[in-house]
């Protein structure tokens, strides 16, 4: 099957010998295509879903690694995540945790602080369901816009066996094939991470699934549709803080392609959604500094102090 790069059996060994006895490091990786968007509003909202993941990780201390390169040439697109963390991994072996986070998906609390001491005996994290994944088999059991990884040889192992649906051409069409018909109400379509997570655990529980949290008390990621809406109520009844429905951690814009072409909603839904999503999290920024948005539909702020 296809190779990430050359076998690795003793990375817990090579890692251990970099870590001095330092706090859990956690790094907020994310990414996106190297060159400029096909839809015109694109790069406005990937510099500003940039500047909001920016903000949460200086308020928490987590570094952030933006990625634009295409490290494989045959893992593109969605598949990019894949070579991008191993690579991370291997290069930084004194980081504990690695929080992937597509550039559509924008952090919408603040204040909430991922509870990584829960994740003690895991090493994936990602917003999902057992049943959805292991019993029923949908492709939207989990969710790979936001997850955890841990740096160790078991994530490197799982890479390498999550791989071999992703080189793009005919292995991905064919593959993609193969996840539609094995999957809960999947379109055809070519393979994608996603799909291929939820067919690797399901079809090798035993394995991996021990290792494997799905987390679902808060919101890692966040389906859109159900929360952009809700934004006004929220901040009406509730503190940021929780994560959950009360103040939603993550608003991932799943099916919105804000930088290509052909999004599963209307456009203007989607741009909407993401003004809002993106004002909503900076209010909670700029409220530091005395600021508000005048209302969620606006770059325009108002100063609290004089109103
Ligand atoms: N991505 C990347 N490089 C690329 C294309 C995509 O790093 O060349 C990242 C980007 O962060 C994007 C994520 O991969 O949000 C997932 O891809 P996409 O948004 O197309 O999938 P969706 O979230 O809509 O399922
Ligand atoms: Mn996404």
């Amino acid at each position: 099957p296809y190779r990430l790069g050359p076998k690795i059996s003793d990375w817990d060994e090579q890692r251990s010998k970099s870590i001095q006895s330092r706090p859990t490091k956690l790094l907020m990786v994310t990414g996106s295509q190297p060159n400029p968007c096909d839809n015109p509003t694109g790069d406005n909202f990937l510099l500003r879903s940039l500047k909001n993941k920016m903000d949460y990780a200086r308020l928490h201390e987590i570094e952030v690694f933006y990625n634009t390169a295409t490290m494989d040439d045959q893992l593109t697109g969605f598949w990019a995540k894949l070579p991008l963390l191993r690579r991370l991994m291997l290069a930084r072996p004194e980081i504990e945790w690695l929080w992937w986070l597509d550039s559509d998906a924008v952090v919408t609390d603040i204040a909430f602080q991922i509870p990584l001491a829960k994740y003690a005996g895991h090493n994936l994290v990602l917003h999902g369901w057992a049943s959805e994944v292991y019993v029923t088999g949908s492709w939207l059991g989990l969710n790979t816009g936001s997850f955890l990884i841990r740096n160790c040889q078991w994530s490197l192992d799982l890479l390498d066996a999550w791989a071999p649906m992703g080189p793009k051409g005919t292995v991905r069409i064919k593959a993609g094939e193969i996840l539609s018909q094995n999957l809960r109400n999947r379109p055809v379509f070519e393979a994608d991470d996603q799909s291929a997570l939820v067919f690797l655990l399901r079809n090798n529980q035993q394995m991996w699934g021990e290792r494997v949290f799905l987390e679902n008390s808060y919101y890692l990621h966040g389906y859109w549709v159900a929360l952009v809406d809700r934004y006004e109520e929220i901040m009406e009844k509730n503190q940021p803080g929780p994560g959950d429905e009360r103040w939603p951690f993550v608003t991932h814009f799943v099916g919105c392609k804000p930088c290509g072409k052909d999004p599963a909603y209307p456009e203007e839904k989607c741009r909407v959604g993401m003004e809002r999503a993106l004002n909503f999290g900076d209010n909670q920024v700029l409220a530091r500094y005395g600021l508000r948005h005048k209302h969620l539909g606006t770059t325009e702020t108002i100063n609290l102090d004089s109103s």
